[in-house]
Formats: C-alpha cells, structure tokens, sequence
C-alpha cells in the first residue's frame, strides 16, 4: 500500500516521502510532471516594432520562456479545442500586449509592464527584464499565451526543480563502536551526534548517501552501515510559479491513471 507523509507545502515547493513504491514508478510520475502537465507560456508573438538592440527572435525567445500564471480549468489545450482554429479562440488563448513610453532615458523592461487581455493569466513574477532600452527606442508586440506540454518545449514545464532520493537509513553498531567522534566532524549533514551514551543519529531523512561516515570510522569493518530503502523516496517538486505544487502532483497523477485506462481500454478492444 502506497502511504505519503508530507514534510513541507508551500504553493511553490513540496518535500514528501512515498512508501510502497519502486523506482520505475516514481520515474514516470517525474517524467509525467516534467513534461505532461500542461501550462500557459507565450507561444506566438507579433512584434510590432522594435528598434531594441536584440533582434526579434531573441526577444521572442526572451518573452516565451516567462512563467505565465496558468488557469488549467478555464482553457483548453489547442489541440483539443472545439475552436479548432490554427489562431485559436478565447478558450485556449490569452493575449498579452505591450507597448513602451517614449522617454528620453535608458529604461530596463520588466515583464510586468505587459498589459494582459485577462488579469488572472499574467506574468509568475513582474520583475522579468525582457529588454533594456536606449532614448528613443522603442518595442511594441502581441503576445499570445497558451496551454503546452513540457515535451514539445521546456518553457511549459510546471517545475523547476522536481528530484527524488531513496530514504536513507543509518545504522551505527553500538558493540563496536568505540565514540571516537570521526564521522560527527565529517558528516556534512550533521546526522551524527556525539552523547554520553555514545553516537547517536538525527535527521537522517537529511543523509545524502555520501558514504564518508563510513569511511572516516576507526574500526574494521566500519561501525557504521549506511543504506537505504528500496520502496521509500523523498520526493522535492519546486514549480515555477505557473501552477500551485500540489495541483502538479495531482494532474501528474490523474495523467498516470488515464494512461494505464487508456492501455487497458485497448487491451480489451484487441481481444
Ligand atoms: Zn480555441
């Protein structure tokens, strides 16, 4: 049986630890995050003027790779809207505009001085620089925002960071272990701890499988085993911003599920 025990949640970041699975499963849940759930970047742009110093396809470039707030519930994939349109239609599209001051300064752009066709679906952070200006230059565009998977490119993965690690498990064999405080020192983690009952261990969730511990002890063989469990991962997922962390894992699983549906479904019709 699959158990969870979330340790941190915030919107953008989640440490959990999954028991009763294996390695192949939690790969495809992180394979599915990376490039399965589906998000809001610039996908089109129509660059009215620009007279910047970056070309156009480096701004374009620029401008696409913002993490775009996304409302996964308001809009379709274009693929799958009714809309069947190339250009698309207020379902599976949102338009952002901007258009710079005349001003006789250099003036840095920032994301968040594009205008947006609708205020939910606006720019993760408005301190982006997209463009520095000279006097009397001018950048001018339509940008046009939509649903994409991370596999067709990377400016719609959901994630920034999305890692797992086995749990590790430390033992320290208390008979042969005769408290010389090596493995404190070396640890960089701080998993060790030196007591009047001897060395004891703390926070190993922390242990990142170095292995000095147990190379820097004076006994022969090691007093300390360092391993780990082989149907138990810490899972750590840092979006970027475009959709809360947990609603992530939950699309990633509800992707999963119509996958394995999906074999299924087909399975049945071959028979
Ligand atoms: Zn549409």
């Amino acid at each position: 049986m699959v158990e969870i025990q979330i340790l941190e949640k915030t919107d953008e970041f989640m440490r959990f630890i999954v028991n009763g699975v294996n390695v192949p499963f939690v790969n495809a849940l992180r394979r599915i995050m990376l490039t399965e759930v589906p998000t809001m970047a610039i996908d089109e742009i129509v660059i009215l003027e620009n007279s910047s110093i970056l070309n156009d396809e480096i701004l374009a470039h620029r401008i696409g790779l913002i993490p775009i707030k996304t409302d996964l519930d308001s809009y379709n994939l274009p693929e799958e809207c009714k809309c069947e349109s190339e250009f698309g239609c207020n379902l599976c599209r949102a338009n952002l505009t901007l258009e710079t001051k005349d001003t006789d300064k250099i003036s840095t752009i920032y994301s968040g001085e594009m205008k947006p066709e609708n205020p939910d679906i606006i720019p993760v952070s408005d301190k982006i620089p997209l463009v520095k200006l000279a006097p009397d230059q001018k950048v001018k565009f339509e940008a046009y925002a939509r649903l994409g998977k991370g596999k067709k490119h990377a400016k719609w993965q959901p994630v920034s960071m999305c890692t797992y690690t086995h749990l590790p498990e430390v033992k320290i064999d208390t008979k042969s272990c005769d408290s010389c405080g090596k493995c404190v020192k070396i640890c960089p983690e701080e998993i060790f701890i030196k007591t009047s009952e001897g060395i004891k261990t703390q926070n190993v969730i922390d242990c990142t499988l170095c292995m000095d511990c147990v190379d820097s002890c004076s006994q022969n063989p090691s007093a300390i085993e360092v391993s780990w469990d082989k149907e138990a991962f810490i899972f750590k997922i840092e979006s970027t911003g475009a959709l809360q962390v947990e609603r992530i894992v939950t699309e990633a699983a509800k992707i999963f599920d119509n996958k394995i549906k999906d074999f299924s479904d087909q399975l049945k019709k071959g028979k």
